[in-house]
């Protein structure tokens, strides 16, 4: 991908794990590699499509300032993060902050520690039938919209669908949404746990009635089988209540494991099934 190269930024700072490093402070440098698109404002000339490289390099010297670290590697995670919230152009980035003095009384040239963190396209699968399905829905996203590392792109609208699996059950809403994530799949997965639970939600029995649901179906093109997560959802072949909300926010998009679109799943199922009734 198109790159934006930021090369040996000196920035004086007051991390370390020494108690003198943090009081009398030193130089570090930084190299930043931007990942974006650079051909919109490669045509236009128009600095709004890129990104203002002498802004990231006064974000990268007020953060190195204006906070104080044991490590750099917590300086190379936080910083990372803050770059891709603040520039949102940027939908990756590679971070090398380097401590040429770090002081471990050996002649050591410099040591570093290299990171790359970006957006990630993910698609959840919301459903409720308990309480307000609509408003524990809606506040469900309001939550991941109120967190940093996420980014909520796309929802699908809300369908009426009966249960599954387990049938006497009051009926569900579901839909399902496209977001950009800096979260690794476990912790998008414990992300959408905490907000399953701020709902209300109690785990009693499997497939019974819940205020709600969250489930990851779809993670890049990741495809990954562990004991605490599936991705894709291990189901969302079988699932019209799945499918048919997410045919309508990316019905071009194709599955990792199928090979197929989401349109293409979609019909399968509906052939298999006959057309659903909602
Ligand atoms: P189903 O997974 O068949 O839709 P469910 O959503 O009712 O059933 P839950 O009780 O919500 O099941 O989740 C059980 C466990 O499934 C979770 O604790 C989680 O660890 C695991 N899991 C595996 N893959 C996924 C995934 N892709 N998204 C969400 N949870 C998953
Ligand atoms: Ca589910
Ligand atoms: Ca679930």
């Amino acid at each position: 991908m198109d790159c934006i190269r930021i090369r040996n930024l000196e920035i004086f700072g007051h991390h370390g794990v020494y108690s003198e490093e943090k009081r009398l402070g030193q130089k570090f440098v930084v190299c930043a590699d931007l990942y974006l698109d650079i051909r919109p404002s490669g045509l236009s000339d128009d600095l709004k499509l890129s990104v203002n490289y002498g802004d990231v390099c006064k974000f990268m010297d007020s953060f190195m300032r204006g906070n104080t670290y044991y490590l750099i590697e917590a300086v190379a995670e936080k910083m990372a993060k803050a770059l891709l919230v603040e520039f949102e152009n940027v939908s990756s980035i590679r971070l090398e902050i380097k401590k040429p003095w770090a002081p471990i009384g050996l002649p050591l040239e410099e040591v570093s520690v290299v990171i790359e963190r970006g957006w990630h396209d993910a698609y959840i699968g919301l459903g409720s039938n308990m309480g307000d399905k609509k408003d524990i829905i809606n506040e469900a996203l309001s939550r991941m919209e109120g967190d940093d590392d996420i980014k909520v792109l796309e929802r699908s609208s809300l369908i009426d669908t009966k249960p599954y699996g387990k049938t006497d059950q009051p009926d569900f809403l579901n839909g399902a949404v496209h977001i950009k994530t800096m979260y690794t799949p476990l912790e998008l997965l414990k992300c959408l746990n905490e907000i399953e639970l701020l709902s209300g939600r109690v785990r009693e029995e499997h497939w019974g009635p819940r205020t709600l649901d969250l489930d990851i179906l779809l993670y890049d093109d990741i495809i990954m089988d562990t004991p605490d997560l599936t991705i894709p959802h291990y189901d969302m072949k079988n699932r019209d209540f799945v499918l048919k909300p997410l045919c309508e926010i990316a019905s071009w998009l194709r599955h990792p494991v199928e090979g197929k679109t989401i349109r293409e799943m979609l019909s399968s199922l509906e052939m298999k099934d006959g057309p659903a009734s909602s």
